[in-house]
């Protein structure tokens, strides 16, 4: 059995820059991802554009030139390929880590195959296991955690739940599509983290009435074609034909527990870490990217966790001499 220097278990922007470092080095490396290349900028929706300017996604040195400053989603695709290729980076897609054991080496188990390796990164960001509403009918095929692209819902009786930056990006673009869009907010108001620029949007939609906005609000059940809405004036039931929960997503802390990161107790629920070194408490085991967060999905972005690939890498690099 071949023993790499690294593996990395994720196939995202960071994942790919880990290897990328990697390869600089001479390190026998290789990724593993269970999905598609960059397999969570895939599934955003369709019509993204990024809040980050092109320079601010680059990874390995090679330019994002994109039509307008902030790129889109397809624009972001293509230059993730393009850096793939052109940095020649072994990958395995369409494979999915199941467990990682330390023994002597670490004994990496994935769902066709097994690996060894001297250490492990852990590049698996949060966008695989959204937060679920737990009320009855949430398991019906019209509640999607997931959304695409408008079209669908042309003409349909719209719930969007949350008032964070993808449920008012999803109301206003399906509102914009021709669906009758109700939103149902837990708080008082939309959330104060949404793009400066979108805010006045959803504000003043909600204010003509073009959207609606239920704040304070839960949603209770979910049925075929109805929705229950607990509001301050009392239990609602409205027809519906669609509910699309943008209630946020969170990191695998199953598999990081079963590899044997310790999870802190801090409120945010942060994997235990040297931040100078991205080692966790298994020692050779390694975060990078948005996963070293926890549950703080709002702190690490690709600008700013891009530089854990070299900080990394040069950590595996002097732990061999
Ligand atoms: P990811 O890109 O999430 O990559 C993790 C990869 O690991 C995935 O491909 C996943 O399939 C894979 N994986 C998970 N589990 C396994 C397993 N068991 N085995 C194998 N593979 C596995 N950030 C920005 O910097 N700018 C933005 O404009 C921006 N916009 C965003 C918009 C949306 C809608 C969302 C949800 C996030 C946005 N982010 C943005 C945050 C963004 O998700 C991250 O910055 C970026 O994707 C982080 O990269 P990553 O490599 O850490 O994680």
């Amino acid at each position: 059995h071949k023993v790499y220097d690294v593996i990395i278990i994720g196939g995202g922007p960071i994942g790919l820059a880990c290897a990328i470092e990697a390869k600089k080095k001479n390190l026998s490396y290789l990724i593993i991802e269970k999905g598609c290349l960059v397999n969570s900028l895939y599934n955003y929706p369709m019509n993204m554009t990024f809040f980050s300017t092109s320079e601010k996604l680059e990874i390995g040195g090679v330019p994002f030139i994109s039509h307008s400053p902030k790129p889109t989603r397809t624009e972001a695709l293509e230059y993730y390929r393009r850096v793939t290729m052109n940095w020649d980076l072994k990958i395995r897609l369409y494979e999915k880590v199941t467990s990682v054991e330390r023994k002597e080496v670490f004994l990496i188990q994935t769902d066709k195959d097994s690996y060894h390796s001297k250490h492990v990164v852990l590049s698996t960001g949060f966008y695989d296991l959204p937060f679920l509403l737990n009320v009855p009918g949430e398991d019906l095929p019209k509640v999607k955690h997931y959304y695409t692209e408008p079209h669908p819902y042309f003409g349909q009786k719209v719930v969007v739940i949350g008032a964070a930056n993808s449920s008012v990006d999803v109301a206003l673009e399906t509102y914009r599509k021709g669906a009758a869009v109700t939103m149902v907010i837990r708080d008082a108001e939309i959330n104060s983290r949404v793009k400066y620029w979108v805010r006045p949007d959803i504000e003043n939609r909600i204010a003509e009435g073009s959207i609606k906005a239920y704040f304070n609000s839960s949603l209770t059940e979910i049925r075929e074609h109805e929705v229950d809405i607990l509001t301050p004036g009392g239990s609602l039931t409205l027809k519906n034909d669609f509910v699309l929960a943008m209630t946020g997503y969170q990191p695998s802390f199953t598999l990081m527990k079963a590899m044997g990161i310790q999870i802190g107790d801090d409120p945010m629920k942060t994997p235990v870490h040297n931040p100078d070194t991205m080692e966790t408490n298994v020692k050779g085991l390694y975060l990078a990217g948005v996963v070293c967060g926890g549950l703080q999905t709002n702190k690490w972005f690709i600008e700013n966790s891009r530089v854990h690939a070299e900080v990394i890498m040069k950590e595996i690099v002097s732990s061999k001499n």
